[in-house]
């Protein structure tokens, strides 16, 4: 009977999105809970500017769901591959994020709390759970806003752009044009020292 109530339930639900779950077997009684462990594609948008997870890349979710007074406390990890490039040197970035999830979607039925931002209270939505605003909000909040493939990247040569990183004496001996007048001056300079010794040491023949 249940198996058939939770399939019909499934089928009226929105399965166009891989990340939302049938959490009815869970009932609702405080107390009861399983874990979800699962892989699905990373929806669309899931990241920022420079960074993040490849819409189609597989996203690993190992959660628990535990029935409490309200509705249900999902939590755990969703490990992702985040792709990217250093906002410095735009070296390309990758590597596997860790994002906590922790998120209570409250029974379509739960008094609405005064204060709570009705925004942001998540339902259960005919016995199932949307995960991808959890997801998305999991992973955006981790990704840095300006990444860096190293902490003191130097970023790019200002003159032509190689990345210093990977050329760390890297200079331009650049002639300056005033630098050459000053040579000039100096080059006048001693002149006029070799001509005022001259005239001391005729000074003192003199005396
Ligand atoms: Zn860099
Ligand atoms: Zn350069």
């Amino acid at each position: 009977m249940s198996v058939i109530c939770s399939t019909g339930v499934l089928i009226s639900s929105d399965l166009s999105s891989p990340l939302v779950f049938n959490v009815k077997d869970l009932g609702r009684s405080p107390g009861s809970m399983r874990t979800l462990e699962e892989q699905v594609p990373a929806p669309v948008d899931l990241g920022v500017a420079l960074i993040g997870v490849q819409e189609g890349s597989p996203v690993d979710l190992e959660l628990r769901l535990e029935a409490v007074h309200e509705g249900i406390l999902v939590s755990g990890s969703a490990f992702a591959q985040v792709a990217g490039q250093c906002g410095r040197c735009l070296e390309p970035i990758t590597y596997t994020l860790d994002a906590n999830v922790q998120e209570l979607f409250y029974y379509a039925d739960a008094e609405v709390f005064e204060g709570v931002d009705q925004e942001e209270q998540r339902r259960i939505e005919n016995g199932t759970i949307d995960l991808e605003p959890v997801l998305r909000d999991a992973v955006v909040t981790t990704l840095p806003f300006q990444p860096v493939c190293q902490e003191d990247c130097q970023g790019l040569c200002s003159e032509c752009g190689v990345r210093l990183a990977d050329h760390p004496d890297h200079r331009h001996e650049v002639l300056d044009p005033r630098w050459a007048a000053l040579a000039g001056l100096t080059g006048s300079a001693d002149a006029d020292d070799a001509s005022a010794a001259s005239t001391e040491s005729d000074k003192r023949e003199e005396s």
